[in-house]
């Protein structure tokens, strides 16, 4: 479901080119992921699926900047990565919100971080409150909400950073099975609406074959005796209505399992 008109074309794009991921020393230390070549178009919404240990989390802290590569390409919207940005807006499973700050503040605090006028910030701020459903509760602070509410506040103040990038880092492995349901539903929505590239691991290969234009199905990893890599790329060709119960959706499911058991050599 990519939309027809991404914000801005060329920075949303991401281009992994042969990445490989030492810690430690190069040669002695640890390779998490070794060659690893990845394009992800403006727009996409991809889903990075793989054992414990396979390198998701390297890979997306390599992207957020927040880590670096050992060798390789690694660049987000033709420029190499060199840190984090607020353009790379990151999403982890605990939410990381200011517990002394209310909800709208907690939102305001990246577009004042970057200079956005109090009244500009406020408006953008109220803006992403509503798009993820929580106007009402916009003065409240996070210990009073739910961990699903508490997650949508994290997902607004990124968007309220109006991100090239998100990267999810299994941001609904925390809730439960209803809640995580509707962030799903949510996210695709927000996506539709926003045009900002997704990349989102998870565990949880139906969350993936729901979410995403394409899979990539990550094996290997140091516990195997072998780097982390991309073990294929799934295209999941289902359009924006997608039913979990469908033969469709359950073959495209199956058939990422297969490759994400599949095993290492
Ligand atoms: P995943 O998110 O797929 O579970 P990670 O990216 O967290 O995998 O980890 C990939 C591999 O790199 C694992 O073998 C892990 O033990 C190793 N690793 C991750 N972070 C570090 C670190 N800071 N120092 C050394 N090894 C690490
Ligand atoms: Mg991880």
């Amino acid at each position: 479901m990519a939309p027809l008109q991404p914000p801005v074309p060329l920075e949303g794009q991401v281009l992994v080119e042969h990445m490989a991921k030492w810690y430690g020393a190069e040669g002695t230390g640890v390779e998490a992921i070794g060659d690893l070549t990845l394009e992800v178009a403006a727009g996409e919404l991809v889903a990075v699926v793989g054992a414990s240990g396979c390198g998701k989390s390297t890979l997306l802290r390599i992207l957020a900047g927040f880590e670096t590569h050992t060798s390789g390409v690694v660049e987000v919207g033709g420029a190499p990565v060199r840190g984090p940005s607020p353009r790379r807006g990151v999403v982890f499973q605990d939410y990381g919100l200011f517990p002394w700050l209310t909800v709208a503040e907690n939102v305001r605090y990246g577009p004042r971080q970057r200079k956005a006028s109090r009244r500009k910030a406020k408006e953008v701020a109220a803006r992403y409150i509503e798009t993820v459903g929580l106007t009402r509760f916009a003065d409240r602070f996070p210990g009073e909400l739910s961990g699903g509410m508490q997650q949508r506040v994290a997902i607004a103040r990124v968007l309220a950073n109006d991100p090239a990038l998100m990267l999810m880092d299994e941001p609904f492995g925390a809730l439960d099975a209803l809640t995580r349901q509707s962030m799903q539903h949510e996210l695709r929505r927000i996506h539709g609406e926003t045009g900002t590239t997704i990349v989102f691991v998870t565990h949880s290969i139906e969350e993936a074959v729901y979410l995403a234009d394409r899979v990539v199905v990550m094996t290997g990893g140091p516990s195997h005796g072998v780097p982390g890599r991309i073990e294929k790329i799934v295209e999941v060709d289902l359009g924006p209505d997608r039913d979990v119960n469908a033969t469709d959706f359950n073959a495209i499911e199956r058939a990422v399992a297969d490759l994400v058991h599949a095993p290492v050599g």
